[in-house]
């Protein structure tokens, strides 16, 4: 097959020109992405493996080289994994999948400094394509574990890119880059040598569970090797035997290791390394089970939410390993729906290394370390609530109004997750509040927690339905994310208090006496309107089913009111947008 050149597709091609012209500060995070994929790319061949036979790959040395040639500017990332096939190499490679990336784009584009764009940068990840940042020429040559052929693909990332077969590609991906000049001036920068790759896979990459080795010819001598007493041994040693590639990393898995071993940053790399996101997470949780059933689990809740969050096919749930074997990515029987933004590892000790997804969906254990897993995530968010409430304020603004789709089917955590909600209110302006700061507020005599759903909070504050609560001073939370015209039909009441819309039915504002005044004076005034009212009924129609004078209104004339379980106008629109 002759060499094929093809075009990168449009948003590959703007991103590749932002890398090129390296927008990102810290360029060291290229190597961390080639040994990420790398890092994939083994735990998915020990998986095929696993699970088909006849693949025929060896399995028993998988391992991540590097290899660096000082003299010909070059740095190679190389892994004996599952490997891509040509049509692999130009869907994955040539394309950008990730659907929010024209939003990305676009963003990027009107980011006018450069510690946005770089903001911005880091939040989305560019993975492979972070190799241009360093290099003006990558090639990747490629074969596909049970495949005879390999693919050879180049790019200078310039617009276009070239595919050709390699017929000698031994299994497995090799990533070469042909380093920027500019890089290996300044020793700080040189990504040859031995030392800074050394530094690099230490600092972002030392928990990767497969070995990540430097060839021994560009290993630097350390001190040890140099002194000692036995220095003659040694030498006679090298000139028998070349010597052992080094292995860079620990390979320790982090969920394992106590608490006081680990730093923030290691544990906020590894969240990188399995969240594809740049930024650092919000909050890391670790949890290890013991007894009969046991497992370890680190969680992390990122700090910004994914593009995709709200769209259909959304990945969730967090990575399984099994006796610290990685098993799967996205295992979505071990949280629930609400909590897709998580993001971790569990790891179990008692499963077998070939459990299916449809195994686990319907194992027992596993039901109860989704129940634990999902009671350890609220009861951390309570936890933040109380001693980082920055940081709880940042959380909900994120990932509030996925959380509150618990309130539909999560009954056993109702009430936890009801605990760490907050919501806009009349109280304040700016300041959301919770349930229970808005019952400490309620007046003397006031019964219930009044809400009004709308589309936004203009909406709302402008609507009739407030006037009298207004006039009262009585306290009203202005609820306005999709999911809210939902939950607050499923959820009857917090704290023994009943949760009630003032757009719906009478709205019970009074106390026992009032209404009794009020209403006789409201029928004492039907009566005088009673014609009125009548003509009006019957000039409506079928659009109305009555008219009836208001207690409610202070300044309009008149309101539309639904009868209390009708479905508000907010979720007539939600309906009809969904084609219902
Ligand atoms: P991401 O890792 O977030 O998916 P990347 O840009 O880093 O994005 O990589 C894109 C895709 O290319 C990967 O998802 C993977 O399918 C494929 N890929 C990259 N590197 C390798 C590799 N070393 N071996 C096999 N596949 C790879
Ligand atoms: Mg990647």
């Amino acid at each position: 097959m002759p060499t094929e050149t093809f075009e990168f597709q449009v948003e590959a091609r703007q991103l590749l020109q932002m890398m090129i012209h390296s927008i990102y500060s810290n360029k060291d995070v290229f190597l961390r992405e080639l040994i990420s994929n790398a890092s994939d790319a083994l735990d998915k061949l020990r998986l095929e493996a696993l699970r088909d036979d006849t693949l025929g790959a060896d399995v028993s040395d998988l391992h991540i080289d590097i290899e660096a040639d000082k003299d010909a500017r070059t740095l190679t990332v190389r892994d004996n994994g599952i490997g891509m096939s040509h049509d692999e190499v130009v869907r994955l490679i040539g394309t950008i999948a990730n659907s929010g990336t024209a939003k990305f784009l676009k963003e990027l584009k009107e980011a006018q400094d450069p510690a946005a764009a770089e903001g911005l940068i880091g939040q989305f990840g560019v993975g492979f394509y972070a190799s241009f940042m360093v290099a003006d020429e990558v090639t990747l040559v490629t074969r596909r574990a049970g495949e005879s052929k390999g693919t050879r693909w180049a790019s200078t990332g310039e617009g276009t890119y070239t595919i050709e077969t390699a017929d000698d590609a031994p299994q497995g991906t090799s990533v070469t880059l042909r380093l920027k000049p500019a890089d290996t001036e300044d020793q700080l920068f040189d990504y040859t040598s031995p030392w800074k790759i050394k530094e690099i896979v230490k600092r972002y990459s030392d928990f990767i569970t497969w070995p990540v080795k430097m060839a021994a010819e560009a290993v630097e001598p350390t001190a040890d090797a140099e002194g000692g007493a036995d220095g003659e041994n040694a030498e006679n040693a090298e000139s028998m035997a070349p010597p052992e590639p080094e292995t860079l990393n620990s390979m320790k898995a982090l969920w394992a290791r106590s608490r006081d071993d680990v730093s923030d940053d290691e544990y906020h790399e590894l969240y990188k390394h399995i969240s594809h996101d740049w930024n650092d997470p919000l909050e890391t949780i670790r949890m290890q089970a013991e007894g009969t059933f046991e497992y370890q689990a680190l969680l992390f809740i990122p700090s910004r939410a994914p593009q995709d969050l709200f769209s259909q096919g959304h990945k969730r749930g967090v990575q399984l390993y099994v006796k610290r074997v990685f098993i799967m990515d996205d295992c979505e029987a071990l949280m629930p729906e609400y909590l897709r933004f998580v993001k971790g590892v569990v790891d179990a000790q008692d499963l077998s290394l070939n459990v299916s997804r449809e195994i686990l969906q319907q194992d027992r254990q596993i039901q109860l370390m989704h129940r634990r897993l999902a009671k350890k995530v609220l009861s951390s968010i309570k936890e933040m609530m109380a001693a980082h409430p920055e940081r709880y304020a940042t959380f909900w603004r994120e990932f509030g109004r996925v959380l509150k789709e618990g309130l539909l089917g999560d009954f056993d955590n109702r009430d936890a997750i009801l605990g760490v909600s907050s919501f806009a209110t009349t109280h304040d302006e700016a300041e959301p509040t919770t349930l229970q700061q808005y019952v400490e507020r309620m007046k003397e005599g006031q019964q219930h927690i009044f809400f009004m759903t709308g589309e936004s909070r203009a909406a709302i504050e402008n609507s009739p339905h407030m006037e009298a609560f207004r006039a009262k001073g009585v306290e009203v939370l202005l609820l306005t994310d999709p999911v809210d015209e939902v939950w607050v039909d499923a959820v009857p009441e917090f704290d023994g208090k009943q949760l009630r819309s003032i757009a719906k039915g009478e709205a019970d504002l009074d106390t026992e006496e009032e209404k009794k005044e009020v209403e006789a004076e409201r029928e004492k005034r039907q009566q005088e309107f009673a014609e009125l009212l009548t003509w009006m009924t019957a000039r409506l129609g079928e659009d109305v089913k009555e008219v009836r004078l208001s207690s409610r209104l202070t300044v309009s004339p008149a309101c539309i009111v639904s009868d209390t379980h009708d479905v508000t106008p907010a979720l007539q629109n939600m309906y009809r947008a969904m084609g219902q």
